[in-house]
């Protein structure tokens, strides 16, 4: 039994606990990084990378299913669930190997196993305390379900066995057209399964500007993708070989397995938080904008969090750049709090949605419906996206004479444009400035330069 000091505690080595300790250790603080599992989290290990393996290898069973189209003779066979596992857990354990090299170079001492506080300061990890000059909780998030919805991990399953199914489901029902039911339900698509999506909500991705859910709707209807909207589950029963899921209103829907993707919990239950008289709402950590808890030296970051009550955008790079300014923050530099509106979103389906900035909705709320402009332009106009046959478009939302206030996407590969569009935001430009951009041709990104040039009164390659 040993009580082992250090400058900083962190809680949880997913993306906000490993960016705090690795920029910390850079700042030249002693750290502790407590992790159960492996360093990395949910989003290396059950999440963002293995979910975008599974989305590519799906993108390359539709290019061999389409290749003729292209004059390319190829034949589709079939999906090898074992291969496609092979290739996604090389991708994981490569990142995984890299990542525990870099905490280790950084003279970060990784400590395995459960923690749990017992000082306002201390954690408690089997018969060892660790107690830090300044802590940081990072203990993230779990699938979450419906009160009276047991997940039994073979018929009823969240995201995580998802990502181990050792074969294609004939067919499945998917509870909740948010990120991940769209994603899944693009990748079993891909890989040859009937889906059905449940949501409550009017729309797919309902976080999105409603040109964006609308596009990609278009595009899952065209993918036989089948999605039943303002419809709330009821119930689920098992059948000979799958489940019967009933939504309120009556309808029933039978499949093989229904996946819930209705959100992600916090994960705080039973780890000492309360007790040491940090503020816990609905499972949350309450943090104010400089991700402090009210405990002196006690931060929190990522998944955990509520900022001030309000709900938080529950993403890995949002957990780094919080990681980073808490660790920048204890070691003494000037900080200054994130910008949500300004992190970039993105949804991995096909066709990819990615937006940064505010919707339509959100600047009209703010500015008034006469201060608002919006445009549209067709990715149709756009000779790159022609050749890669996606369809979809980018719309601006912009104060009227003032800068862009919103970029919202869809079409193949444009998550890879949003980066661009950060820039935009965030940079407060004014459409004039981006249109005197020279955007490469023949390129997806010349959609933005040409969305900007639409806007600034000086539109090129757009129909009247
Ligand atoms: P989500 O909040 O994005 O979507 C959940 C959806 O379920 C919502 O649209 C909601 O209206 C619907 N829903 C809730 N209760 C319902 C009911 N009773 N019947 C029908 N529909 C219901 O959550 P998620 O997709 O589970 O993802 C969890 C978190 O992880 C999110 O914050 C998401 O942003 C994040 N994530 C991000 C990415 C990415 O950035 N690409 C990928 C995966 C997950």
């Amino acid at each position: 039994m040993a009580d082992k000091q250090s400058d900083i505690v962190v809680l949880g080595g997913g993306s906000g606990g490993y960016a705090a300790a690795l920029r910390a250790a850079e700042l030249g603080k002693s750290v502790v990084l407590i992790e159960k599992d492996k360093v990395g989290g949910t989003c290396l290990h059950r999440g963002c990378i293995p979910t975008k393996a599974l989305l590519h290898a799906g993108e390359i069973a539709d290019q061999a299913r389409e290749s003729s189209a292209f004059g390319v003779n190829a034949t589709f066979e079939g999906i090898d669930m074992a291969g496609v596992h092979k290739y996604k857990d090389g991708v994981v354990s490569k990142n995984h190997k890299g990542l525990t090299g870099l905490i280790k170079s950084r003279g970060i001492e990784i400590v395995e196993g459960e923690g749990r506080l017992v000082g306002p300061k201390s954690v408690q990890v089997g018969d060892d305390t660790y107690t830090g000059a300044n802590l940081i909780l990072a203990t993230g998030s779990y699938s979450r379900t419906l009160p009276g919805l047991e997940l039994d991990g073979t018929r009823v399953i969240a995201s995580e066995q998802a990502l181990t199914l050792d074969h294609v489901p004939e067919s499945a029902v998917i509870l909740g057209g948010g990120v991940i039911g769209c994603e899944f339900a693009s990748a079993w698509t891909s890989f040859g399964a009937k889906v059905t999506i449940v949501e409550a909500l009017p729309h797919l991705v309902p976080l999105e500007d409603e040109a964006n859910s609308k596009q990609l709707e278009r595009a899952f209807r065209r993918r036989k993708i089948d999605f039943k909207l303002n419809s709330r589950f009821a119930s689920v029963e098992d059948t000979d070989n799958g489940v019967r899921v009933h939504l309120e209103g009556g309808d029933t829907i039978e499949a093989e397995l229904l996946l819930v993707a209705v959100g992600r919990g916090p994960a705080s239950d039973g780890l000492g938080y309360e007790e040491q008289g940090i503020r816990v709402e609905r499972g949350f950590v309450v943090t104010d904008e400089f991700l402090r808890t009210g405990v002196d030296g006690v931060y929190a970051v990522g998944d955990l969090i509520s900022i001030n009550g309000e709900p938080h955008l529950q993403l890995a790079h949002v957990g780094f750049a919080e990681g980073i300014l808490v660790a920048e923050q204890i070691g003494g530099l000037p900080v200054v709090p994130i910008d949500y509106a300004g992190v970039p979103r993105i949804t991995y389906s096909q066709p990819e949605v990615a937006s940064v900035g505010l919707t339509e909705e959100q600047a009209v709320e703010k500015l008034g419906a006469d201060n608002v402009k919006t445009v549209t332009y067709d990715l149709s106009g756009n000779g790159r996206s022609a050749i890669l046959n996606t369809k979809g478009a980018v719309k601006l939302v912009a104060e009227k004479d003032g800068p862009v206030l919103g970029v919202h996407i869809v079409g193949d590969r444009v998550g890879e444009l949003i980066a661009e569009a950060q820039l935009i935001y965030n940079w407060e430009a004014l459409p004039g400035e981006v249109a005197a951009l020279i955007h490469p041709h023949p390129t997806q990104s010349e959609a933005i330069g040409e969305a900007h040039l639409l806007l600034a009164g000086k539109p090129l390659h757009v129909h009247d």
